[in-house]
């Protein structure tokens, strides 16, 4: 099926066209430009730019495409989790478009979306096998850091762990912030950490202690780091010396990293799933990426990477797994549906 999606839980509006797990188009516009000088993005300022990046998007879209809107078989739309205002936006938009096209809807779960990201890639790179499920899935980004069991792509998603206090790049974004860089964080944290000691300073990982991993196993915790780089710092400061800026960014980077694929890891281990999906826009971050071969190697874990422009928030993904509902036969979503923020990760089509 040909299918248009449209993603605008975040930042970024993005308008995919699949046809079935082929990609066709991926157009995005973000807004992050907007957001920095806020240190993050700010809900009311997001919501405002997917109204006016819509409909250049999805006529960008349909021209790279090569379709006309007429042609598309059915429309995806996220509709949680995310922002409230900008998910109302794409969702709005999504309504309209099916109502004036005559074609069906499928509303779905943007965590999932991140998942579906994957079939598109077999299609791109004939010599990647289909994601064989089940599989572990690491997502993270500015708005979540969660980690998933999907036993099926369309139809059984179970929510393993997620953060209790910061998303990872939220906290890549803080700590940026602390250390005078600006946002987007990750990216400069990268820049400033090249020939820095990762080993310089030991930052504590949240809840990674022997209790915390019976409770807390599959869960994350930055904001207790994110603390204790801004106490170093200004303990540092405060004693008159300077702040060694690549050695700090090298240590709290490795921090972040090891807890993130420390868990990822457990997951598949404890499960007995010997496989890994990463997703999110933290997974630019390319000491994660090179950690994440090194730890999956040694554990026997197959691990996969989407291509960075079906990682970071993208309608692509969205309309494929629009695709992969109808090929799986689901019936689409009523009209009645409306954006859900903190729709659970376990839902995956309204
Ligand atoms: P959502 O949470 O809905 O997926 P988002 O817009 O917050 O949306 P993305 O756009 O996928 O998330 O990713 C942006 C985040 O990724 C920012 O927090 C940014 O600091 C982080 N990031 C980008 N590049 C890197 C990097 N090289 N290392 C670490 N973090 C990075
Ligand atoms: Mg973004
Ligand atoms: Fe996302």
């Amino acid at each position: 099926p040909l299918v248009l999606g449209i993603e605008t839980s975040c930042d970024e509006t993005g308008i995919g066209i699949v046809r079935g797990t082929r990609l066709l188009s991926n157009t995005i516009a973000s807004s992050m430009d907007e957001h920095a000088r806020y240190g993050g993005v700010v809900p009311e300022v997001a919501a405002r730019a997917h109204l006016e990046e819509l409909v250049p998007m999805i006529r960008a879209a349909t021209s790279d495409a090569g379709i006309r809107l007429e042609d598309v078989d059915a429309i995806a739309v996220t509709y949680g989790p995310g922002l409230s205002g900008a998910l109302m936006v794409g969702v709005g938009a999504a309504k309209a478009l099916a109502i004036a096209l005559g074609k069906p809807i499928y509303a779905v779960n943007h965590l999932v979306g991140h998942v579906g990201a994957d079939v598109l890639q077999t299609e791109a790179d004939p010599g990647t096998e289909p994601l064989e499920y089940p599989t572990i899935a690491l997502l993270v980004s500015g708005g979540h850091t969660s980690l998933l069991l999907v036993r099926d792509l369309v139809s059984d998603v179970e929510l393993l762990g997620e953060t209790i206090d910061d998303a990872a790049g939220e906290a890549f974004d803080k700590v940026a912030r602390i250390l005078g860089l600006p946002y987007p964080g990750g990216p400069q944290i990268d820049r400033v950490a090249v020939g820095g000691d990762p080993a310089f300073i030991r930052f504590p990982r949240g809840l990674s202690h022997h209790k915390d991993m019976e409770h807390h196993r599959y869960d994350f915790s930055f904001s207790g780091l994110k603390t204790s780089v801004a106490r170093w710092v200004e303990q540092t400061r405060d004693a008159g010396e300077t702040v060694p800026l690549a050695d700090v960014a090298a240590s709290f980077r490795e921090a972040v990293i090891d807890i993130l694929l420390t868990k990822a890891v457990a997951a598949c281990t404890d499960l007995g799933v010997p496989r890994l999906l990463l997703g999110g826009g933290v997974i630019a971050n390319a000491r994660l990426r090179e950690l994440a071969v090194e730890r999956t190697d040694a554990a026997g874990i197959a691990l996969r990477i989407p291509p960075l422009s079906l990682c970071t928030d993208n309608g692509a993904m969205i309309a494929a797994l629009g695709a992969q509902l109808i090929m799986a036969g689901h019936e689409p979503s009523t009209l009645v549906f409306g954006a859900d923020s903190t729709l659970p990760a376990s839902v995956i089509q309204g």
